[in-house]
Order: structure tokens, then sequence, then C-alpha cells
């Protein structure tokens, strides 16, 4: 990792910048390639993340590898994968607005460091941040954001498309074949 990525990790495994860090087992930080073209960003660490000390390791992280090969023909060693809130919400709960703004700086620091050129939001919770935006997910998705000097391009949760079917996966497949196309013309 580069000096100032791997500082601000080191920064934040001992974060206690809000009360999430009371009930969590470790920090999870973000992995990958720290100069990649694609980030994700997702909504917060579950059981397994918080164990291993490494976003989307389980089920949701599944559909998530599957999607990027199926539909971008990439491994998550080719892209950098980090969420809104670093630290696990207790019972897999939504993270809380002062959590949000209290990791918030730590995201912001990674996508400076990182310069993504396609950044995908998964869910609601990531969408709404980096977009500044109330909309809902389902409104937002289905097209491409300018993002300083990025695209950001807001699609479903793997969690939701886990639970939805048929209709919220194909969402998610298109909105993957969008960042294709995004990161071919960047
Ligand atoms: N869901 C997320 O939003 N992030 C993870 O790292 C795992 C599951």
């Amino acid at each position: 990792m580069p000096i100032a990525l791997e500082a601000l990790a080191v920064e934040a495994s001992t974060c206690t910048r809000c009360a999430l860090a009371v009930g969590r087992t470790q920090v999870v930080f973000g992995v990958g390639d720290p100069h990649a073209d694609l980030l994700f960003v997702g909504e917060g660490p579950g059981a397994e993340e918080d164990r291993q000390g490494l976003p989307f390791v389980g089920r949701s992280g599944q559909l998530l590898d599957r999607l990027m090969l199926e539909e971008m023909g990439l491994t998550r060693d080719r892209v950098y994968i980090a969420n809104v809130v670093k630290c696990r919400p207790p019972d897999n709960r939504d993270p809380l607005p002062p959590e949000i703004a209290a990791c918030r700086p730590y995201l912001e620091r990674q996508i400076e460091l990182i310069e993504p050129k396609v950044v995908v939001t998964l869910g609601k919770f990531a969408g709404q941040l980096l977009l500044n935006s109330t909309v809902g997910i389902t409104k937002l998705r289905g097209q491409q954001y300018p993002f300083g000097r990025a695209v950001l391009i807001p699609t479903l949760h793997p969690a939701y498309a886990l639970r939805g079917g048929a209709e919220p996966l194909a969402h998610m497949r298109a909105d993957f074949v969008r960042a294709k196309l995004a990161l071919a013309a960047a």
C-alpha cells in the first residue's frame, strides 16, 4: 500500500470517533489495488467482515465478486473496495447519521488517494452520501453522475439483490455494465 494510504489505515485501526468503536472486533478499512481505476463503496462491515477485517467477504461479497467477473471481467485485486463506515454496526443495523459523519473523512481521503476514475456505490447509504442526496436508491440508480474528475454510478446493495430476486439482480447487472463502459471511456 502506498505510504499515505497505509498511514490512513493505521490511523483508522485505532479510531474512536464514534460509538461503533466499542462493538467492533477490528476496523475494516478497505482492500484492493490502491491505484485502482474502479472503487466500490458499500455500507459497512457485517459479522464476517468484522471477523476477517476485510470488506465484502460474506454472502454479499460473493455476489459482488460474481457480478464483477461476469459483467466486467474483473477480480477484486484489480479494484478497491471500501465502505461508508469502517466498523460493524451492532446486529447489522443501518449506520446512524453521526457514525456516517464521523467516518466520512476516511472515505473522502481514500478517494483522494486512490483517485479512481469510476466509483460504484452499493446501496442507499453510499450513494446518498457521495452524491449528497436524499433521493431513494431505486431512483438514483440507472444513470451516471459527475463526481469530481470521476464518474459515479450508484447501484443497489448486493444484500438487497440477494433478498429481492430477479429484478434487482438485473438492475445491478445493468449498472455494472454501465460502470464497465465508463471505465473504458475514462
Ligand atoms: N455489506 C457492506 O455494505 N459492506 C461490507 O463490507 C459487507 C457487507
